[in-house]
């Protein structure tokens, strides 16, 4: 399970997160939504240790990320350890940052590499059975810029699989698309979903997170208003909040 202990996290005087508790089990699918600055992307970075919050830590399969418990105070954690840890938890962003002189291939099977799990020709028969599974196995060649939005995304959620995470974070995943692309995205994403890997999604597609969210969870100014099952926060919403966001979203 991904559980997100009190966490807290400032800006400077700004307070982004404030008493986050999130229990994400095994294999499932958590949708967050909520305004423009309501923390949902600075929460996904606390996750895996981007960002470190002032109170609180998060951890993974009972693991803290980043820290490690000395009595009641928390130490970080080498460098090392910690790029670790993050190889086993992917991200996927919005703008795709894939590297733009690597063909598909090679963006796929560059971590693997450079982290010495697999030696390149292991790496690049994974990537070509990864690129596959996005459906994309007659683009292996090809550089980042003669693809479309959609097919650069797909390429990063097969490069984030490469280091076969249990979990993936993806952030506003088709927010940078075209709106006829964004449907291939979410295909994928739902193919991923009862795969076994656990996913946390920052999204607005409500019907996507309808469709394929076990956990939906709504934030604002930093706490989590309302969080359970898709039928529960989007269709019968408790909060005020919640209902006024879901009516400028819908
Ligand atoms: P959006 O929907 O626009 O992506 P969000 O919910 O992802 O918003 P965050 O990006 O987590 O929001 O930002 C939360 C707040 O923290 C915002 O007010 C933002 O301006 C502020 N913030 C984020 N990153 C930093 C930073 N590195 N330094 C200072 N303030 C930051
Ligand atoms: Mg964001």
């Amino acid at each position: 399970a991904v559980e997100v202990h009190g966490v807290h996290k400032w800006y400077g005087a700004h307070q982004v997160l404030n008493g986050v508790e999130l229990t994400v089990q095994p294999g499932e699918v958590t949708v967050i939504l909520g305004p423009s600055g309501s923390g949902k992307s600075t929460l996904l970075r606390v996750i895996n240790h981007l960002e470190k919050p002032e109170v609180g830590y998060v951890s993974v399969n009972g693991e803290p990320i980043g820290v490690r418990r000395q009595g009641a105070r928390l130490k970080e954690l080498s460098e090392r350890a910690i790029l670790g840890q993050r190889g086993r938890i992917g991200f996927v962003f919005q703008n795709f940052n894939l590297f733009p002189h690597l063909t598909a291939l090679d963006n796929v099977a560059a971590a693997p590499v450079a982290t010495g799990k697999l030696t390149k020709p292991q790496a690049q028969g994974l990537a070509r059975e990864l690129l596959g599974r996005v459906g994309l196995a007659d683009k292996v060649g090809a550089y980042p810029r003669r693809l479309s939005g959609g097919q650069q995304q797909r390429v990063a959620i097969a490069r984030a699989l490469a280091l076969r995470p249990g979990v993936i974070l993806f952030d506003e995943p088709t927010s940078a698309l075209d709106p006829e692309l964004v449907g291939e995205v979410l295909a994928v994403i739902k193919d991923l979903a009862g795969s076994g890997t656990t996913l946390i999604i920052v999204t607005h597609e409500i019907g996507f997170a309808r469709e394929v969210a076990d956990q939906v969870v709504f934030l604002d100014e930093g706490r989590i208003v309302e969080q359970g099952p898709p039928t529960e926060v989007l269709d019968h919403p408790e909060h005020e909040r919640t209902r006024d966001f879901l009516s400028k979203v819908l």
